[in-house]
């Protein structure tokens, strides 16, 4: 077994995807000569709408589980895919669970907030603070818990943290054996960079297996040195806690590429609106217009001018709960 494998098989986690996520090939897109895409499903990880958080919360619920916690807090944007999936897993787990949004209470449940809501969740509306007052906020919250004797486990950074990356570095090891088990020798693999959580799990987790994929990282909300500052305070948390150094810096790792993110995050492109449909029209996938749709329009733009070519791979990260809220009509 590799080291990494080793790793993982010891520390704690919670058990909550059902098995391997799907790899699958597309069906029309990016189908032209000389190229063979591919769509790794992790919007399939089975709780609630599915994503990728739930694979970064089965080691930080499971390390909150093994330190004997009794409740879990969780803070981000009204639509954060993060909470509604984190709310999701601790009614699983039979955790309690409060979430923080820096809005206000809307009238109208809608997206993410509808499944909160039927999760049953408690949910904290502090009104148009920004994230670091809402952090603090959360902070506080799980102080005063603690004060009452409570046992609370902070969700931190969106689960971009060292430990939720490990989910991410499991995930590379899950593709690898895919790709075998498939004849498949060689993979670029597009991925999402937000926090970063994601991107620098899966640089990790590769640079450890000997680099089996090559991974293009688009950004979906800062410039490319801002992400890999991100990546790097990642994998070097990630590295504290495995004890196994990441063999190069992440610029020799992957390649990110912010050519596609626009004004940043939350913020449509003209081509990220349009793929939305075009995607569902093409595959009958659904994507949503954060995180997901940016990647799948920086892959259609490698593949078309040659820049990957062979096996080419969308990492799905999910995101269906919020795509509710983001058409008004
Ligand atoms: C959170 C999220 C991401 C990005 O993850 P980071 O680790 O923050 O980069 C990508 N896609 C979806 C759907 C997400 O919810």
């Amino acid at each position: 077994m590799e080291p990494l494998e080793e790793f993982l098989a010891k520390v704690p986690r919670a058990q909550l995807l059902p098995g391997p996520t799907p790899l699958h090939p597309m069906a029309r897109f990016c189908v032209q000569p000389g190229v063979q895409p591919l769509i790794k499903r992790d919007d399939m990880t089975g709780i609630g709408p599915g994503g990728n958080k739930i694979r970064s919360l089965e080691f930080l619920l499971g390390q909150a589980m093994a330190e004997g916690c009794d409740c879990v807090l969780a803070a981000g944007p009204e639509q954060s895919n993060l909470c509604t999936l984190t709310a999701a897993v601790c009614a699983r787990l039979g955790l309690a669970c409060e979430l923080v949004h820096n809005s206000d209470r809307p009238e109208q449940a809608r997206g993410n907030l509808l499944l909160n809501r039927l999760l049953g969740v408690r949910s904290h509306f502090l009104g148009p603070v920004s994230g670091e007052e809402r952090n603090v906020w959360m902070e506080k919250l799980s102080e005063q818990y603690r004060q009452q004797g409570r046992r609370p486990f902070v969700v931190r950074n969106g689960a971009s943290t060292g430990c939720g990356a490990l989910g991410y570095a499991a995930a590379a090891v899950e593709l690898q054996k895919q790709c075998r088990e498939m004849g498949i020798s060689s993979l670029t693999l597009f991925a999402p960079g937000g926090n970063g959580g994601v991107a620098a799990g899966l640089v990790y987790g590769n640079a450890l297996l000997g680099g089996p994929f090559r991974i293009v990282v688009v950004s979906v909300e800062d410039e490319a040195p801002v992400l890999e500052a991100h990546m790097e305070t990642v994998i070097r948390q990630a590295e504290a806690i495995t004890g196994l150094p990441c063999p190069a810096p992440v610029h020799q790792l992957c390649t990110i590429t912010d050519q596609y993110r626009g004004g940043g995050w939350g913020i449509n492109t003209p081509d990220s609106a349009e793929m939305v449909a075009a995607f569902a029209r093409m595959e009958g996938i659904f994507i949503e217009n954060v995180y997901t749709s940016k990647v799948l329009v920086g892959m259609e733009d490698w593949v078309r001018t040659g820049k990957a070519t062979g096996a080419v791979c969308y990492l799905h990260t999910g995101g269906f709960g919020s795509l509710f809220s983001q058409y008004e009509e």
